[in-house]
């Protein structure tokens, strides 16, 4: 069977391999995709319990150490929403893990909800939040409505990222705008060295798309995209990814690749360094 793209239904063509899955990329909208995808079982094992609280495939000590560096990205996106004249309202956060966002988003002014399936990120959350969150979406009550949906780093690990958007346009208000954040392609590293990307790791992530493929995406669900900002970026993007290197050689190397990337981003802009955007888009009535 052919690799079909999930959302122009263009044909795709292999692109390499990463841990045994195979990356393809759409010839017509520049969506890339694991093809074929794993089934529920191996996703499911993705997810078990340490995902978030280390030893399993994810986040490490991710409720400790990622505490300020979150504050400021929750300050960064609640800023966008102000911008764009949502301060206050029904929010409600996709992947909401152990809530850091949903409580920044409370104490800005907003009434949260959140949903996260996983027992470890509710077990750490803030004990009054809990009540607050659902395991799937479909646990939400049938008439709650939102203002505002936020998916970061979300859309990228799920096996169907449309029908996810199609059940979040339905629960939204007219005018409401959804705040997605995924990895993107287009960066020097994506294009000339995507086996250095760290991205690429599936079966935890399934998709990747280019600003482009997302803005479609959205508007094949019913949204405009009203605003982008990059939301991560490496400083280095051949060498030493991490910057742990003690090697003096290493380092050498790692500060010329730093100082290229400058040049090249004064050059043709952010989008050779952006690892993950930020994308809001608006309901179309
Ligand atoms: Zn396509």
């Amino acid at each position: 069977m052919k690799a079909l793209c999930a959302q122009c239904r263009a044909a795709a063509r292999h692109r390499f391999e990463v841990g045994g899955y195979a990356v393809h990329r759409c010839a017509r909208c520049d969506l890339e995709f694991v093809w074929p995808l794993p089934d529920d079982a191996a996703l499911a094992r993705v997810y078990e319990q340490g995902y978030f609280s280390g030893g399993g495939a994810g986040y490490g000590d991710y409720f400790d150490r990622e505490r300020e560096q979150v504050a400021r990205k929750s300050r960064e996106r609640l800023g966008a929403l102000r911008s764009l004249g949502v301060s206050r309202g029904d929010l409600l956060e996709l992947g909401a893990a152990s809530g850091f966002f949903l409580g920044h988003a409370r104490d800005a002014g907003f009434t949260v909800r959140g949903v996260e399936p996983a027992a470890d990120a509710l077990a750490a959350m803030e004990p009054s939040l809990r009540p607050r969150v659902v395991a799937r979406l479909e646990d939400l009550a049938a008439g709650e409505r939102f203002d505002v949906v936020a998916a970061f780093d979300v859309l990228e690990h799920l096996r169907d990222p449309a029908s996810t958007l199609a059940a979040v346009r339905a629960r939204m208000r007219p005018s409401g705008i959804v705040a997605v954040v995924v990895p993107v392609l287009g960066s020097t590293t994506t294009r000339l060295a995507p086996r250095l990307w760290d991205q690429y790791k599936p079966p935890e992530h399934l998709w990747f798309w280019s600003p482009r493929a997302m803005r479609a995406l959205l508007a094949a669900q019913g949204f405009e995209t009203v605003h982008e900002a990059p939301a991560w970026r490496r400083p280095s993007r051949f060498v030493d990814l991490d910057g742990t290197s003690r090697a003096p050689l290493t380092r050498l190397a790692r500060a010329v690749d730093v100082l290229a990337h400058r040049a090249v981003v004064a050059a043709v802009g952010d989008v050779a360094v952006t690892d993950s955007m930020a994308f809001y888009a608006r309901v179309v009535p």
